[in-house]
C-alpha cells in the first residue's frame, strides 16, 4: 500500500532551470494476516452500504469530492481499502473526517454506492474505539458536543470551545482569550450550561438509538 506522503524532490536537472520531478513514494506491506476480513461487511451493515461491495473503481467520487485534495486517501481508496480489510489505516485517516457530507460522491456514483454514509459510519466506529489522528480538533469536537447534547439536551458554546481547547491545543485557549471576551461581554457565548427540562425523555431516546445502531 503507497503511502498518502508521495511528494516530488529531487536536485536541478541538468539544465538548471527546473527541478527534476521524481516522487519518493513510501510503500508499507501487510500480509493478509493482518488485515480485518470482516471489516467491509460490519462498515456495509452499519450504513445500509451492502453496495460498496459492487464498486468498479472508477474513480468518480474522488474526482467529484471537493475536498479529495486534502485527504490522505481519497474516497475512492477508502472504499477499496474498506473492503480489503484494511482496517486500523481507513479509522485513523483524516479523511473520514474532513468528509464535508455534501453527498456530490454519493450523487455521482454509478453504482449507487452510498459514500456518504459510509463516511458517517467510518466516523462512528473510530469514535467508539477512540481511533482517530491525535490533536484532530473535529473528532474531538463530536465527541465533546454529543457528551453535552447527551446530559443537557443542549450544548454551551463556552463548555465547548474549553472542551476542544483541553484536548487539543490547550494554548489556543489563550490566543483567542481576547475573541472569547468580546463574545462573553456581548452575550453571544455563555459559559454556564443550560439544560432542557425532560431529560430523562432524552436519556430514554438516546438509550434507545444506541441500541439500534
Ligand atoms: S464512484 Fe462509486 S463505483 Fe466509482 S470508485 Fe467511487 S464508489 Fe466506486
Ligand atoms: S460527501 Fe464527503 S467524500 Fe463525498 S464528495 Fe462530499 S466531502 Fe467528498
Amino acid at each position: 500500500m503507497s503511502s498518502p506522503t508521495a511528494r516530488p524532490y529531487g536536485p536541478a536537472d541538468k539544465v538548471g532551470t527546473r527541478p527534476a520531478l521524481v516522487y519518493e513514494v513510501q510503500k508499507v506491506m501487510k500480509f493478509e494476516s493482518e488485515l480485518n476480513p470482516q471489516f467491509g461487511e460490519e462498515v456495509a451493515q452499519k450504513a445500509h452500504g451492502e453496495k460498496l461491495f459492487a464498486c468498479i473503481q472508477c474513480g468518480t467520487c474522488s474526482g467529484t469530492c471537493p475536498v479529495s485534495h486534502y485527504m490522505d486517501y481519497a474516497p475512492r481508496r477508502i472504499i477499496q481499502m474498506v473492503r480489503e480489510g484494511f482496517e486500523q489505516e481507513v479509522l485513523t485517516s483524516s479523511t473520514i473526517w474532513l468528509c464535508a457530507s455534501c453527498y456530490q460522491c454519493t450523487v455521482d456514483c454509478p453504482k449507487q454506492i452510498k459514500l456518504t454514509d459510509i463516511m458517517y459510519a467510518l466516523k462512528q466506529i473510530a469514535i467508539a474505539r477512540h481511533l482517530y489522528p491525535k490533536n484532530f480538533s473535529v473528532p474531538i469536537m463530536a465527541e465533546e458536543f454529543f457528551k453535552q447534547v447527551a446530559k443537557n439536551g443542549r450544548n454551551s458554546e463556552g463548555k465547548l470551545m474549553i472542551g476542544i481547547a483541553w484536548r487539543t491545543h490547550f494554548l489556543n485557549l489563550l490566543k483567542y482569550s481576547r475573541l472569547g471576551m468580546k463574545l462573553f461581554t456581548t452575550g453571544r457565548m455563555g459559559l454556564v450550561e443550560q439544560g432542557i427540562e425532560n431529560k430523562e425523555q432524552l436519556r430514554t431516546l438516546l438509550r434507545g438509538v444506541e441500541k439500534t445502531s
